[in-house]
């Protein structure tokens, strides 16, 4: 007898799986093992599962062993189901939702979607008999749209009903007719759904690689070549060719019968990437993100899986792309904070890529030009120092606003100067970003100083001038813009502070009457507007681009030849420990986003901390001093790499109650840690959502085994009590 344990793709967190079940043989000779997707009986429902392990006997009498229903032909290979269960483990989630992940999208409910199956089109071929009656030669005379069906299929062979209808006006009564006189043969045949890949900008040949290109290219194919893992740091400048030694290296992995994937940040802020990877590439490309349809996506998950597609291009959800055989993962824009899932389980793409490719015996390569420290300290350093055209880094210049009166607005001299020239020539373009989107981000009243705030959330109502409101971008509450104010009722109300909409206003006024083109969450609201942007952008013979961190992302304009960053140090006030490195990322993107023509470029970062260590070394354009001191920084205060973190997030609507539980949380905790482990709070942290939040930080070195405490301790009988009303999120390595 053989048993399948599975696991129910329950979400439900109190359910301890895997169960067993009784194989029938037909389901053992068709080959189900681990990684076999089942529907089973599961609590008088079916429901999906997926076999984790299979073995000879169980605890239960063979009377009470229940047999799976189905077999799905759609399940994972036993490497993934590892690594799903491993991300369960590692981020204090549940193993259905760390094999969902693994498993084709849309099964994670325990329903099976509809798109899970291959969509099918009726088709036409013409027969032997079809062939002699169309020559006249033998069989009923035709009628002429008949005969024009006939001569179609003949010359065009098989061919699908809605094909045959648009190119001979021939319905299905027809076709049937044609069938039912033997003339034509109907079958059916599989239709890829398949994605539709924007070309953005232009994608060309191979261009010979640089010197530098080639050294870092021969290095990763030796890599290829030897046995076990190698992780490496590509650390290239802006614009120094990074994506051509990605596309050496996994074509390198293609040519041995390997595999690859390709990490990049959200797909929609880089379709520069995939439209440049799969111009080189081919149909062996395939691509995966939340942006496709059901079908596509499933259908692009089994071209990965059958093996039909060898390179997988997508977001963080992509490294769990069903590559046998994987060879090289590569995580571009390395630095970028979307790599970190923040719904259960809150995995970190980076982590689970490293951690995959140890596993596959397969190269691990991240690329920036600002990396982070943890991978500047933890992996093998790969040099392009120098853009691929020779031509340098575009001066950086500071602008210290703080000797510049509020009344001046948000812009410099300086910026405005400089935009107003741009304005002057005929094909200048520009990047204007801000950190912020909508209006103005504080509104507070002239008399008593209340500030207009967001009745959910401990934040300001952010002023939205295109649809006449204030906004909160927490909660999503928004109301009219008040007249007066709801403490004291002056009708005197403050602005403060400048978003893009401001921004984007007084740019325009500056530059007109070239185009000022906006990038931000409001503009690139539905489906494709981004790119539709970005595009619009390139296409104008100038311009400028005003928006958020957006801007800064991963595209290539020749002709932009001015970068301005307005608040350079809006992030360095987050009370984060990332905010040094966020920043300096930030600076330095934009900054690399300038000069890539003939026109050179320049950059101006305005900024109330001229002196800020991060906006010195960016404006140096030196990652490697700030990177040393970053480090010694964090050495200092213990902070990643030199520790782990795991946070205890705590929310709850009732405050006395969260209050109490989460010091119940950190009581029940402390004592359970053990010696390395240091526990921070419980802190309050900003409401949200209408619910209050408390959050207990653990810093320590080893968090395999903190994760596993934390994981006891919230499930234990009294801890659970006192969480009631209290919701309860970990987050391993949060950001
Ligand atoms: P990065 O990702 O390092 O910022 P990209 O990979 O976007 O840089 O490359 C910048 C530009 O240089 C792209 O337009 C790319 O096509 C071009 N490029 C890259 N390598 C070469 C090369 N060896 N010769 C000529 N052009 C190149
Ligand atoms: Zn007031
Ligand atoms: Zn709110």
């Amino acid at each position: 007898m053989e048993i399948a344990k599975v696991e129910p793709m329950t979400t439900t967190r109190a359910l301890r799986g895997p169960f067993d079940y009784r194989l029938p043989e037909p389901m053992v000779a068709a080959g189900v093992g681990v990684g076999s997707l089942l529907m089973v009986p599961f609590g008088g429902r079916r429901m999906l599962g997926v076999v984790v392990d299979v073995a000879a006997e169980s605890e239960l009498p063979p009377d009470r062993l229940a047999e799976p229903l189905e077999a799905i032909e759609a399940g994972a290979t036993p490497e993934l189901v590892r690594l799903g269960l491993w991300v369960a483990e590692r981020y204090c989630s549940t193993p259905p939702r760390g094999l969902a992940l693994v498993l084709p999208p849309g099964s994670g409910t325990g329903r099976r979607p509809k798109s899970m199956r291959p969509l099918t089109e009726r088709t036409a071929t013409v027969t032997a008999a079809g062939l002699e009656a169309l020559r006249g030669e033998a069989g009923p005379r035709l009628g002429s749209r008949q005969r024009a069906v006939l001569e179609l299929l003949e010359s065009a062979g098989e061919t699908s009903g809605p094909r045959i209808r648009e190119l001979t006006g021939a319905d299905s009564g027809v076709l049937a007719t044609l069938a039912g006189r033997g003339l034509v043969e109907r079958g059916s045949r599989e239709v890829r759904r398949a994605p539709r890949i924007e070309p953005v900008g232009s994608p060309g040949a191979a261009p010979e690689l640089s010197a530098a290109q080639r050294r870092c290219a021969d290095r990763l194919i030796a890599d290829l070549d030897c046995a076990g893992t190698r992780e490496r740091l590509l650390h290239g400048v802006t614009g120094s060719g990074k994506t051509e030694v990605y596309l050496a290296a996994i074509e390198a992995a293609l040519e041995r019968g390997r595999t690859a994937i390709l990490l990049v940040p959200e797909i929609g802020l880089t379709p520069q990437t995939l439209g440049r990877v799969s111009a080189r590439l081919g149909d062996t490309v395939a691509v995966l993100h939340s942006g496709l349809s059901e079908g596509e996506r499933f259908d692009e998950w089994r071209r990965l899986r059958d093996g039909a597609a060898r390179v997988c291009v997508g977001p963080r959800s992509a490294v769990f792309a069903p590559v046998s055989d994987l060879g090289l993962i590569v995580v571009d824009e390395e630095h970028d904070a979307s790599y970190k899932q923040e719904g259960d389980p809150r995995y970190d793409a980076r982590a689970v890529a490293r951690r995959r490719a140890a596993e596959a015996g397969a190269v691990y390569l991240a690329g920036s030009a600002t990396p982070r420290p943890e991978s500047w300290a933890e992996l093998e350093r790969l040099e392009l120092p120098e853009r691929v055209d020779g031509r340098p880094l575009p001066p950086v210049e500071i602008l210290d606003m703080r000797a510049v009166p509020g009344a001046a607005g948000p812009l410099h001299p300086a910026t405005r100067e400089a935009l107003a020239e741009l304005g002057g020539g005929e094909g200048a373009k520009a990047i204007v970003m801000v950190n912020r989107r909508g209006f103005s981000p504080h509104l507070s009243c002239g008399s008593c100083g209340a500030a207009v705030s967001c009745p959910n959330c401990d934040v300001s109502l952010v002023l939205h001038r295109g649809n006449a409101v204030v906004g909160c971008h927490h909660c999503g509450h928004s109301e009219p813009v008040p007249r007066a104010c709801a403490e004291c009722g002056s009708v005197s109300i403050a602005r403060h502070g400048a978003g893009t909409e401001r921004i984007e206003q007084l740019v325009g006024e500056l530059v007109a009457p070239a185009r000022v083109f906006r990038l931000d969450a409001d503009t690139t609201g539905s489906r494709g507007a981004h790119g539709r942007v970005l595009a619009a952008f390139e296409r104008a013979s100038g311009g400028v681009l005003v928006g958020t961190q957006m801007v800064a992302k991963g595209h290539d304009f020749p002709d932009v030849s001015l970068s301005v960053l307005i608040d350079a140090d809006s992030t360095l006030r987050y009370p984060d420990f990332r905010a040094e490195e966020r920043t300096f990322a930030l600076v330095s993107q934009l900054a690399g986003r300038s000069g890539r023509g003939d026109r050179g470029g320049r950059v101006l970062v305005q900024t109330l901390a001229p002196d800020a260590a991060p906006i010195a070394a960016a404006a140096r354009h030196d990652a490697s001093g700030f990177l040393a001191g970053e480090l010694e920084r964090r050495r200092e205060f213990g902070y990643p790499p030199f520790s782990s973190l795991l946070a205890v997030e705590m929310t709850g609507t009732a405050e006395p109650a969260l209050i109490a539980a989460a010091d119940c949380v950190a009581a029940a905790l402390g004592p359970r840690l053990g010696g390395d482990a240091e526990l921070l709070g419980p802190a309050p942290r900003f409401r949200r959502r209408g619910r209050f939040r408390r959050r207990v930080l653990i810093k320590s070195r080893d968090p395999d085994r903190v994760a596993a405490v934390v994981g006891r301790v919230i499930a234990e009988p009294e801890v659970v009590r006192s969480l009631t009303g209290v919701t309860v999120a970990v987050d391993v390595d949060p950001q």
